[in-house]
């Protein structure tokens, strides 16, 4: 299926994948495999968000923090007291070993010659050709794959204090005495309480009401109960207003209940979302139809224009890397497959883990949604303060929350806060691939003591609810 031209720097391929992070190298081994010319397209640095800046680094240093943190738990346990100094300069050189080991593997197989690859920046001419360096690509379909940036906020004087984002604060090498983190989202949360566990003074200012607020209120109330317990200090509800700066550090002024509050830190992490690379890649030019700053996909990742597909990050729907993997293989399989039947993203098991301590696990519906979109439900919780396991583990905060269809138990979602739920969650989401129901739940063996076994007390709850 080759056919390039290089003469007068003009090649052409079945797929050009613009982006080589998780969801473009999806995109592009799932059209390769399918028998198609697969050019990949990347500006670099190669290796994606997840792993140079996102997932894997965050989850680095947090080991080292959770270490810290357990080991000043010593005397609980029955142990001397340990000091556990932190060194932040060790923790990140830690995680760039990780990093380079992580991108040097994403980078030869980007550079699999079963590929083209272009390391250049992608910018399209017209629907079927893009400019990359000197080089014309032109293209049967396109998969766009260009992930995102951390976003800018207008908040008046922020630019002019300076702040980090989770881009830059992962190369911070001194350790501030206080931070203060704009945003209550898993960004926001997890650095917010790693630096905290290095005995930085953090402060968390979040808009929404509650912590995690795209998640069921009782997710982000159990979190923001375990995080002030560690020291954190946590304002919701409070509505950013202004930014300054002076010698000593920065103060953000907020607003909450009518009344003007501030808030001084050496440094701030400005947390509050992230935005799809679009812009420089001219899509007016392709004709793809962009509404509100994202791209318009339909649910087989195809764009306006039939032949060009959006997939991860850049399409604002679900910024977390298994999905932005389905999507890649959904398009990829798209664009390689016409005449059949389109595959679309199945979003019944979608689900996000926030790797705090206690961690936070979501799959599938949840409380909020069933209410807005008049779903009928059955739920049932359990807390880890009455589990078995969790006391022997000392880890009693948070509970598990199931949410069961009330005609036949069938599991529609669940929600934990606790130890290890981003583990335990994928019991849920086989049971749910499946279409199990609490009773199910309740009757596949649990080994005792674990953690897995909590959730079978939320099903039985239900099952004794249904009578079946
Ligand atoms: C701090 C943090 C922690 C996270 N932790 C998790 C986690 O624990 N679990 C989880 O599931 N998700 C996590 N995420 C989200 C996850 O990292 C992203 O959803 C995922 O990496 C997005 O992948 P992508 O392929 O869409 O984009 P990217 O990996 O960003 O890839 C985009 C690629 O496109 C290239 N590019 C951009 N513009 C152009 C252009 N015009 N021309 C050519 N190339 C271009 C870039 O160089 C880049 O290589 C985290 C995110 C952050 C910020």
């Amino acid at each position: 299926m080759k056919s390039q031209s290089r003469a007068s720097n003009r090649n052409t391929h079945d797929v050009i994948v613009i982006g080589g992070g998780s969801a473009g190298y999806a995109a592009a081994r799932t059209a390769r495999d399918a028998g198609a010319d697969v050019a990949i397209v990347d500006q670099g640095p190669l290796g994606g968000l997840c792993i140079l800046r996102g997932c894997m680094p965050t989850k680095a240093i947090l080991r080292s923090a959770e270490i810290a943190a357990l080991l000043r738990r010593a005397k609980e346990f029955g142990l001397s007291p340990v000091s556990a100094q932190a060194d932040l300069s060790a923790i990140v050189d830690r995680k760039d070993r990780l990093v380079r080991e992580f991108a040097e593997y994403r980078i030869e197989q980007l550079q699999d010659p079963t590929f083209t690859l272009y390391q250049s920046q992608a910018v399209f001419l017209s629907p079927h050709e893009i400019t990359v360096g000197d080089t014309i690509l032109s293209a049967g379909s396109f998969i766009l794959a260009t992930g995102s940036r951390p976003c800018e906020f207008p908040i008046p004087g922020l630019d002019r204090a300076g702040y980090f984002t989770s881009d830059t604060i992962l190369d911070l090498r001194t350790q501030p005495s206080s931070l203060i983190v704009l945003g209550g989202g898993a960004v926001a949360l997890e650095l917010g309480q790693f630096f905290a566990r290095i005995g930085t003074k953090v402060t968390i200012l979040q808009r929404g009401c509650t912590l995690l607020s795209e998640m069921d209120d009782d997710v982000g109330r159990s979190l923001e109960a375990a995080l002030r317990a560690e020291g954190l200090e946590i304002l919701t509800d409070a509505q950013l207003l202004r930014v300054t700066h002076d010698s000593r550090g920065k103060t953000v002024w907020v607003v909450q209940d009518g009344r003007e509050r501030s808030y001084a830190g050496e440094e701030i992490l400005q947390a509050l979302g992230r935005q799809p690379n679009i812009e420089e890649l001219r899509l007016d030019l392709a004709g793809v139809e962009i509404v509100g700053g994202r791209i318009v996909i339909d649910g087989a990742m195809r764009t306006s224009q039939a032949h060009i597909y959006a997939v991860g990050d850049v399409n604002d729907v679900t910024p977390i890397v298994n999905l932005a993997i389905q999507q890649g293989e959904i398009a990829a399989y798209n664009a390689t497959h016409h005449g059949r039947p389109s595959k679309e993203l199945d979003h019944r098991l979608d689900a996000e883990v926030v790797f705090t301590d206690p961690q936070v696990a979501v799959l599938g519906m949840n409380e909020a949604r069933a209410k807005a979109d008049k779903i009928p439900y059955i739920k049932a919780s359990y807390p880890f303060a009455d589990h078995g396991k969790a006391l022997c583990l000392g880890e009693s905060q948070g509970f598990v929350k199931l949410l069961a269809a009330p005609q036949n138990g069938e599991i529609l979602g669940a929600q934990l806060v606790g130890p290890e739920a981003g583990e335990l969650i994928h019991e849920l989401i086989a049971v749910m691939y499946y279409h199990g129901t609490a009773a199910d739940v309740m009757r596949i063996p649990h080994y005792h003591p674990t953690l897995a076994e909590i959730v079978t007390y939320p099903a039985e709850s239900i099952v004794e609810r249904l009578g079946v």
